[in-house]
């Protein structure tokens, strides 16, 4: 009988590891299903959900480094890592309508006027930008559809029984139940509280995760050129051991820069992305910087709170100490929040880790001499991360259900390669098992020889 590999979320993931299994000529059904919509179809302001998911809307860097993008050299070792960063480039390239476009940004020295305040974490980034992405999407889509995978569309998956081996599924007039062989969960994080929901139902143990919250700040570019001429997303970096708190820089977007909302649990909160097309160019600067803050208990819960704290109207809010009005998107509206006239909402939500923010943007200031108070922060940025369910290292599988594996910003990734590589391994693992299963069907069985 053909096996059955269902995938939930047509995220980086879960496309990544479709793609590796068509690409090996896997024998079995593949079907992807998806709370959003096809690449065809999908709108600007679906951010989070559809084809590529996330990634797909993102600003569209690939970063090529292990230290960055959230884990996968722990379960892998540290060279296959670099090998599947590779497949997940390649497979973005790919697809792409002009791949000498993506270009790579490779830093090699802290440059020293930033020194005194802050670190610089240098790695390679490939950058493909948001528009091109859109192209990528549907030439990516197009290629799975014709090697005969099955989409589900703007079908959003409830429940699933690990030991039925079942989906359920619904959307406004119908709802029913998948049958799966494997199953790789790839929802991402516009699907956390899903993966949670799981993680409770069945009682999977789970690695504890730390904090992270910030703002995203934005400012006219030429503040920062200098800067930008060393690395396009650069990280500054600040450790403050004893306290358990580090800040960086996050997720830097340049030239055609704009902030959008996530909208996660219902909350607002912000992130950015940058366009390749000249026409969007608006000579700014946006970045997270982002506090991770270790020994919080609960902090799934302790993160939910703030986020909630710092929602006006249904929105998130916005502060600048110069009076600037937030920014438009690349749509043409005001970015979604409410301005606020001092950081006070922050103090109120994080209590007094919202001071390292400030210093640190105290600290720009000293390093980016004509910043002065020419900025504006969103607030806030998160990262949610859930308790990582325990998996097997060598194919991501719950350590429980052996045919459920765990992928990308569901499991523990942050970041498109880093997602796009999980998926490619899960893959690959997929691969050897069905072909150690096909060997050993085929193999005749020994007759006795008596000695
Ligand atoms: C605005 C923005 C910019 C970003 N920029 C970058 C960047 O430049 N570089 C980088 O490395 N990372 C970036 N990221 C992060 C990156 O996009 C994610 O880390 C990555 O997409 C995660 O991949 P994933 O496959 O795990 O999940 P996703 O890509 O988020 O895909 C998950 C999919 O699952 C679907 N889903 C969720 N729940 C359900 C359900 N219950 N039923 C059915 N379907 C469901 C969703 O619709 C979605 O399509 C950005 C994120 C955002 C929001």
């Amino acid at each position: 009988m053909q096996e059955k590999t269902v995938i939930v979320g047509a995220g980086v993931a879960g496309v990544n590891a479709a793609t590796k299994l068509i690409d090996n000529n896997y024998k079995g059904k593949i079907t992807i299903i998806d709370m959003g919509k096809s690449p065809h179809e999908r709108l600007p302001e679906e951010v989070m959900t559809g084809f590529l998911g996330a990634g797909g809307w993102s600003d569209g860097k690939l970063t090529y480094h292990t230290s960055i993008g959230g884990q996968l050299a722990k379960y892998c070792g540290e060279d296959k890592a670099m090998e599947l960063f590779d497949e997940v480039i390649a497979n973005f390239k790919r697809f792409h309508p002009n791949p000498s476009e993506v270009q790579c940004s490779d830093p090699q020295e802290e440059p020293d006027f930033i020194k005194p305040y802050f670190g610089l974490r240098l790695f390679p980034v490939w950058h493909v930008g948001t528009d091109y992405l859109h192209e990528i999407g549907k030439n990516w889509y197009d290629f799975l559809v014709d090697n005969g995978v099955e989409f589900v569309w703007e079908h959003k998956v409830y429940d699933i029984d690990f030991d039925k081996k079942e989906v359920s599924l619904a959307n406004h007039d119908f709802a029913g139940e998948i049958k799966y062989d494997k199953l790789i969960f790839g929802v991402g994080k516009s699907g956390i509280d899903f993966g949670k929901k799981l993680a409770e139902k069945y009682e999977l143990p789970t690695e504890p995760k730390s904090v992270q919250i910030g703002v995203r700040f934005e400012a006219p570019q030429h503040h920062f050129q200098k800067l930008i001429d060393v690395s396009y997303d650069f990280k500054l970096y600040q450790k403050f051991e004893e306290k358990g708190v580090s800040l960086r820089s996050f997720c830097t977007n340049n030239n055609a820069a704009y902030v959008a909302v996530e909208d996660t649990y219902g909350n607002h909160s912000y992130n950015g992305h940058a366009k390749k097309d000249e026409a969007f160019r608006n000579d700014m600067t946006n970045f997270g910087i982002l506090m991770e803050i270790k020994g919080i208990d609960k902090p799934f819960d302790w993160s939910r709170e703030a986020v909630k704290k710092l929602q006006i109207n249904n929105t998130g809010t916005f502060y600048s100490p110069s009076k600037r009005i937030p920014s438009m998107t690349s749509e043409g509206e005001f970015v979604k929040c409410v301005v606020v006239d001092s950081m006070d909402s922050l103090y109120d939500a994080i209590g007094d880790y919202a001071l390292h923010i400030e210093d640190f943007i105290e600290d720009m200031k000293k390093v980016f001499p004509t910043l002065g108070n020419d900025w504006g922060i969103y607030m806030p940025e998160v990262k949610y991360l859930s308790p990582e369910p325990l998996v097997n290292y060598d194919d991501l599988s719950l350590t429980r259900f052996p045919n459920v594996h765990f992928v990308g910003d569901a499991l523990s990734a942050r970041g498109i390669t880093v997602s796009g590589a999980q998926g490619t391994y899960v893959a690959e693992s997929i691969l050897i098992n069905k072909e150690a299963t096909e060997m050993e069907k085929n193999s005749t069985k020994p007759e006795n020889i008596e000695f």
